[in-house]
């Protein structure tokens, strides 16, 4: 499709960063044309809108901080954001997960949504699904309920759709 091709043509791939054998998607020539971020967006919606109901977007640092919102004003949803350790002002759950290359500490203030509240996770890219089953984890010490994972880019050789079964995660594209 065209936006297949958009997305093609405008995110970057970056051989060897931030570590030897690792390609690194790299969007930031698409948030910068103003037809292919408003086609993403666009696109990013009609996915979100087929999880149903949600109460909240929740994005990870640091991505999923600039669609995340995006869609979370058209979907009529609130923003939670989800932070690297140390980040966050009041009182946070936390999260530790190894992720593709390292590990990492996730934290989420423990006041962010109501119990029950219906969550979409959304990021820019599944690589393992490490980030976004951590994101999973935060949600439900919440006691919230994961409605929907939602990302630009799915690396599927990584598994991170399996790793994230029964919900599985929604892309944009899928390489
Ligand atoms: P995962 O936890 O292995 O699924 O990795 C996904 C997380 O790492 C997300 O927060 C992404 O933003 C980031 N990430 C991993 N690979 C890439 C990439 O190639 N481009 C941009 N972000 C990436």
């Amino acid at each position: 499709t065209d936006l297949d091709e958009t997305i093609d043509r405008l995110v970057r791939p970056i051989a060897d960063w931030p570590e030897p054998g690792v390609t690194f998607r790299d969007i930031t020539p698409l948030l910068g044309d103003a037809d292919a971020l408003s086609a993403v967006v666009d696109g990013m919606v009609e996915l979100a809108e087929k999880v149903g109901p949600v109460d909240t977007v929740l994005g990870i640092e640091a991505r999923g901080f600039i669609l995340g919102p995006a869609i979370a004003v058209r979907i009529g949803a609130g923003f939670v954001p989800i932070r690297k350790a140390g980040k966050l002002p009041s009182t946070s759950l936390s999260t530790s997960y190894d992720l593709e290359y390292g590990s990492a500490t996730l934290e989420m203030h423990v006041d962010a949504m109501v119990r029950g509240a219906r969550v979409l996770v959304v990021d820019d890219v599944l690589a393992t699904g490490g980030t976004m089953a951590a994101a999973a984890d935060l949600v439900a010490q919440a006691g919230g309920v994961v409605a929907g994972n939602l990302v630009m880019i799915e690396i599927s050789s990584l598994g991170g759709v399996q790793r994230l079964e029964p919900i599985g995660c929604a892309a944009l594209r899928t390489y």
